[in-house]
């Protein structure tokens, strides 16, 4: 029944504004079909937020941040900012949000639709009925590390340098995220470092061991990620849910994405810290950028933004009805041949950001009669 779910909303840059719509409309169809309503706001980040206040993430949009129950991002950046010192960019609004919300966990699926598992470069039969979750730590490791920068060196050479570092609570609570998402999927995670080489993931292999042994119910393997890498691309079914590092998880995540063979369809989510209410602070967003090679085209690819807000549904709702309304909708449409640009293939009907849009609502109402 009528709940009042707090939501902010940041379009962001390029075509984040023009994917978001779709939302609102799957919006208004839950608030007239299921009786849902969400108290909903919208705020700045990126390049948007620099051009109306000076900075990618204003004070404004952190407290209204704070405030809300979960958060639904597009996509920052875009060439006209890129001119800008690297403090003030687009992305430093993006990693800011995620360290003041403590947002420590990424969970990216990687999962292959039926109708689109022809749009992978790999053998049909390596990606047909992919479903994995890759979940990376996003607030430590050597992206965050200190000391870090770059500095002269006597005779004029320069010396760059960054530090990878974890601490046990770091690699604890992303191994508890992993152990919980796993035993509602198949009870599989495998633990990915580089433990023969660097001392950080020495110590992250012996502290998801120990988080392990609370969870005697969950298969715990570990890997080196140079060969977690390989059997990505060689045989990816061999896993179920996979933990990591920051660095290990940008990297593979991007990897296990091109599995799929369409960037336009992957949602995240970043979960973080509870506060003194057990809300847990989550941030839901494509994997995409903002694309501005075809923004404001209405060409963009919708889904990966639609299926972001259906995250939101099931992990900061517990809405798993809806949010498998919204999922079901998605691979109906595809099931029809409906094609944006970027995953369209032969005898497809190629459509627009919009008249994605339309099947999508059109498919709700067919699910919900
Ligand atoms: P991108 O993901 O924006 O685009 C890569 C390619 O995929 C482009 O050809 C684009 O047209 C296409 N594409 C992406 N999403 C699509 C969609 N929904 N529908 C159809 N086609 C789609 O990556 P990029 O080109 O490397 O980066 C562009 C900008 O986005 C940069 O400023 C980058 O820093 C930023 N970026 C932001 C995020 C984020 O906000 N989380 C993530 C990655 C890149």
């Amino acid at each position: 029944m009528s709940t009042n779910n707090k939501l902010l909303f940041l379009p962001g840059d390029g075509i984040g504004p023009e994917i978001m719509t779709q939302v609102w409309r799957v919006i208004d169809w839950m608030d007239k079909r299921r009786s849902v309503t969400f108290d909903i706001t919208q705020g700045l980040i990126g390049g948007a937020a620099i051009d109306e206040t000076g900075v990618p993430l204003p004070d404004e949009t952190l407290e209204a941040a704070h405030a809300a129950d979960a958060i639904l991002m597009g996509a920052v950046g875009g060439p006209k900012w890129e001119v800008l010192p690297f403090e003030v960019q687009p992305e430093r609004g993006l990693l800011g949000i995620r360290k003041e919300l403590g947002l420590f966990a990424n969970l990216r699926p990687a999962i292959v639709f039926d109708a689109l598992a022809d749009a992978s470069t790999l053998k049909l039969d390596i990606v047909k009925g992919l479903d994995i979750m890759i979940i990376r730590e996003l607030t430590g490791g050597i992206y965050f590390g200190e000391p870090r920068g770059i500095e002269d060196m006597d005779g004029g050479d320069r010396r760059g340098f960054n530090t990878l570092t974890y601490t046990t609570p770091e690699i604890q609570r992303i191994g508890r995220v992993a152990m919980d998402l796993a035993g509602k999927r198949n009870k599989r995670v495998c633990s990915i470092d580089k433990a023969n080489v660097l001392e950080a993931t020495v110590m992250w292999r012996e502290e998801m061991v120990k988080v392990g042994e609370a969870y005697p119910e969950i298969e715990l393997t570990h890997m080196y990620v140079d060969n977690a890498a390989m059997q990505l691309v060689r045989n990816p079914k061999q896993f179920d849910v996979i933990v990591t590092t920051n660095m290990f998880g940008d990297i593979l995540s991007d990897c296990a994405a091109m599995l799929t063979g369409s960037l336009g369809m992957l949602p995240s989510a970043s979960l973080g810290l509870s506060d003194e209410r057990g809300r847990q602070s989550a941030l839901y967003e494509p994997v995409h950028g903002s694309a501005p090679d075809i923004s404001g085209q209405g060409i963009a690819n919708p889904l990966a933004q639609i299926l972001s807000f259906s995250m939101l549904l099931r992990y900061s709702f517990d809405m798993f009805k809806d949010a498998d309304f919204v999922d079901q909708a998605v691979q109906n449409v595809l099931n029809l041949g409906l094609r944006t640009s970027d995953i369209m293939g032969e005898g497809m009907t190629r459509v627009s950001t919009s008249g994605m849009g339309d099947a999508i609502i059109n498919e709700l109402d067919k699910l919900a009669a």
